[in-house]
């Protein structure tokens, strides 16, 4: 099924409101199966509001319009679906009885009737958030005109709710998916590697870059969720086969999930001194519940002199080789291992700009250790190319700190060549 979607609203082409109808019905197309090839945006205007849903049904199968469902003068989305489709309005009883409820059955409105108004034999989505209820409804070739109310808070309940299982049932078929998440590698290289099973049909395959990382979507539809997911795991087997250990989980887990996880599984401590990431990956790992088991302490230790009384750095390695360096980042992994008495050890220094960095220590380069009191395994991260901010030169320091604790716990090399330049 090929879908298209329209938001109505002179607001937002104005630029007043951000078009987020749109990502939230494509999010879930997509989570369907369905796909969306086109999207568009019209203002309040009847003239190209009707031009623009009689150029949409000559081509999609299913029409979903957002918006232009309320009382007012210029909500004229069904007036004008309801015309292109050659389907009379009618008065939807239950409808209106809870209109009549909304307004503790104050006499309603002719304008708030007007919402009880729907295309003839449609079904009706009842508004549990508002007062507009939506509607899906044919037109006389077969395709499917599904019209949502504009406010993200009464569209977002009445999609999952109701429009979801209802196109679900239309399609006859379930959908099941599976989020391969993988670290290491960029989407662009993901992307060859698994092009031919991009190219395939059922199940379909789809690679997502997301803060650093990437995941290859893969999704099945089937009769029963059994079936989908049987057709899913070739797919899936794959996957691991081409990527290896690049993939870290087959499902909704995090990088942080899966090292407090571990770690609890291997009866394991961590400990963390940071510089630049400034406590972000102890917080990432305290975020997940159940960390208190195999958290020992985090240090944010910013200057030299801490990372000298605390940590034990050598004065003479800072001098040296200053404090974004291979050697600091070593002896602040086996510092906090010393002074917290964890298993492991995390050491983070680097900087994230976006002032600062020379030509020979460049905003974005960043050292990370793991020591685990006897071996010290060092990786960098050199980001080269497109300017990134702080934010993101810390997250994917984070990240990479734990994806070297997930390679260590599962006997893996802790140090991949990938790290280096991380991500296209
Ligand atoms: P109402 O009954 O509130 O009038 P409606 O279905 O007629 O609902 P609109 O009048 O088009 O919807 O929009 C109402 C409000 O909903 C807008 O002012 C805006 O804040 C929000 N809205 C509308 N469309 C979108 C959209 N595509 N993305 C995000 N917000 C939207
Ligand atoms: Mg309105």
């Amino acid at each position: 099924m090929n879908a298209e979607i329209i938001s109505v609203g002179t607001e937002l082409l104005l630029g007043q409101v951000i078009n987020t109808d749109t990502a939230i019905v494509a999010r879930e197309l997509s989570a369907l199966g369905i796909n969306l090839h086109f999207s568009s945006v019209v203002g309040d205007n009847p003239e190209r509001l009707d031009e623009s849903i009689r150029s949409a049904l000559t081509r999609c199968e299913l029409l979903i319009l957002t918006g232009g469902l309320g009382p007012t003068q210029d909500d004229l989305t069904k007036e004008t679906a309801a015309r292109a489709a050659g389907k009379k309005l009618v008065l939807h009883e239950e409808s209106l009885r809870r209109i009549e409820n909304y307004f503790n059955e104050h006499t309603v409105s002719e304008n708030q009737m007007k919402q009880a108004m729907l295309p003839e034999g449609c079904t009706v989505f009842q508004n549990n958030n508002g007062t507009a209820p939506g509607c899906a409804f044919s037109d006389d070739k077969g395709s499917t005109i599904i019209m949502l109310p504009g406010p993200p808070s009464e569209l977002e309940p009445m999609l999952l709710d109701s429009v979801v299982p209802y196109l679900q049932k239309e399609q006859n078929a379930v959908i099941v998916s599976h989020n391969v998440h993988i670290f290491g590698k960029g989407e662009a290289v993901v992307s060859q590697i698994v092009k031919d099973l991009i190219d395939g049909g059922n199940p379909t395959v789809a690679p997502y870059a997301k803060e650093g990382e990437c995941y290859l979507r893969v999704t099945a539809k089937a009769t029963t969720p059994e079936e989908a997911d049987l057709l899913c795991q070739p797919a899936i087997q794959t996957i691991r086969e081409r990527l290896g250990d690049f993939v870290y989980a087959d499902n909704a887990e995090s990088l942080e999930e899966l090292v407090v996880k571990e770690l609890t599984r291997a009866n394991r401590k961590i400990a963390t001194a940071e510089s630049c990431t400034g406590g972000l990956l102890a917080k990432r790992i305290t975020d997940i519940s159940g960390s208190s088991a195999v958290f020992e302490m985090g240090c944010v230790t910013y200057s030299n002199e801490v990372k000298e009384k605390l940590l034990g750095v050598p004065h003479e390695l800072l001098a040296k080789y200053g404090a974004v360096s291979e050697q600091v980042a070593k002896a602040m992994a086996e510092g906090i291992v010393k002074t917290s008495g964890a298993d492991i050890g995390i050491g983070i220094t680097g900087i994230a700009g976006p002032d600062g960095g020379t030509a020979e220590k460049p905003v974005g380069l960043v050292y990370i250790a793991l020591s685990d009191g006897k071996n010290t395994w060092v990786s960098r991260r050199n980001p080269i190319g497109r300017t990134k901010t702080r934010e993101w030169h810390r997250h994917c320091s984070a990240s990479q700190a734990l994806d070297m604790v997930r390679r260590y716990l599962a006997d893996l090399p802790v140090i991949v060549p990938d790290y280096k330049p991380l991500m296209p």
